[in-house]
């Protein structure tokens, strides 16, 4: 039995708040194996709630290149939680988490959960609820619903159940790109695949920059044609893929031959490059490959998880930047027009 203070609590929140991507490993790696630590050790107790509260709040470091010890005890920790809170009935139609859900465009909360308090800064109204409904906010639903977007943000693709819905501005993006890979484009094609190239953060959590890579993908074809009349979109382009492909982490590559996923489609391909980018948004593509239904005894185990696989990834970028080189060539004033020696 873990007893904790409200003055330990307090004392750790505040460390927990300044963890960050950018923050060293040995700053963040005992906050999380602490916390951690203190979440497996009673996964669905009293308590559950603030060390989910601690990863969810850590998890801008958990997202972006941890210490392999952390992220596999935060992972541990924080699946343990679902599994031991997610399957308890409540009264509830929503929890406060999925309004958080649409809101966010880089993953990472830096916002309260209202997990240790028990009240919201900014109430879910959409949701029914308000700030004084600690009930709703500290219900088993809830912090279940917490601890599957951390370890989904942490290890994409990999967590059942979330509630599909990719937030607004990203289905946005995809109507706009889609527009664009269809060849009817809503506005200037050149602007958007612009704007699209240099929307890559420098620290994207993987899902992020699996999504970056695969919308490029989709892209390129576009991008090739004699559509595109000016060849700074290809530079671009052509520079956000190699800073990304810079960006992919050594995991070694679990699946087997056939198991990355087929990218034919630059449409379907169009909207993953979004989903990719949030829990709401991968919970789509699981619910596409029958992957998100209740009973997990029934499904095909599909490796969803290919998608932000590095290797395939790399594979991808280089397809990709074969493509936008091939590109180039038609704006090289001594080759138009002259034979290919
Ligand atoms: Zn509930
Ligand atoms: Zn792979």
């Amino acid at each position: 039995m873990i007893i904790t203070t409200d003055l330990d609590v307090s004392r750790l929140a505040a460390a927990w708040e300044h963890i960050r991507d950018t923050s060293p490993a040995e700053e963040a790696v005992p906050l999380v194996l602490d916390c951690a630590r203190r979440l497996a050790a009673d996964p669905g107790g009293e308590e559950a709630r603030i060390w989910v509260s601690g990863l969810v709040a850590m998890s801008g470091y958990l997202a972006w290149r941890p210490e392999q010890e952390a992220e596999r005890a935060a992972l541990d920790a924080l699946r343990a939680a679902v599994e031991a809170l997610g399957g308890r009935p409540c009264s509830h139609e929503r929890h406060p988490y999925e309004a958080e859900m649409d809101s966010l465009e880089d993953e990472i909360w830096n916002g309260d959960t209202g997990l240790l308090t028990g009240r919201l800064a900014a109430p879910d109204t959409d949701a029914g609820g308000n700030a004084d409904d600690p009930e709703r906010v500290l219900c088993p639903g809830n912090v279940a619903g917490w601890a599957r977007l951390a370890a989904d943000v942490i290890a994409p693709l990999t967590v059942r159940r979330i509630p599909v819905g990719a937030p607004k501005y990203h289905h946005s993006c995809i109507s706009t790109l889609s527009g664009i890979v269809n060849d009817y484009p809503y506005g200037d094609p050149h602007e958007d695949l612009k704007d699209e190239a240099a929307c890559l953060p420098s620290r994207p959590t993987r899902g992020v920059l699996a999504g970056y890579l695969v919308t490029m993908n989709a892209t390129c074809w576009y991008a090739t044609s004699e559509r595109i009349t000016d060849r700074s979109v290809l530079d671009a382009m052509i520079k956000g893929v190699e800073e990304a492909v810079a960006l992919l982490e050594d995991r070694p590559c679990t699946h087997g031959p056939g198991e990355h996923p087929d990218t034919r489609d630059p449409d379907y391909t169009n909207q993953v490059g979004y989903f990719l980018r949030s829990p709401g948004g991968r919970a789509e593509i699981a619910e596409y490959y029958g992957w998100n239904e209740e009973d997990e005894a029934d499904q095909e185990d599909e490796p969803l998880d290919a998608w932000v696989c590095p290797d395939f990834l790399r594979d991808l970028a280089e397809d990709t930047l074969v493509e936008l080189s091939s590109g180039l060539r038609a704006f090289e004033p001594a080759h138009a027009g002259a034979p290919e020696n």
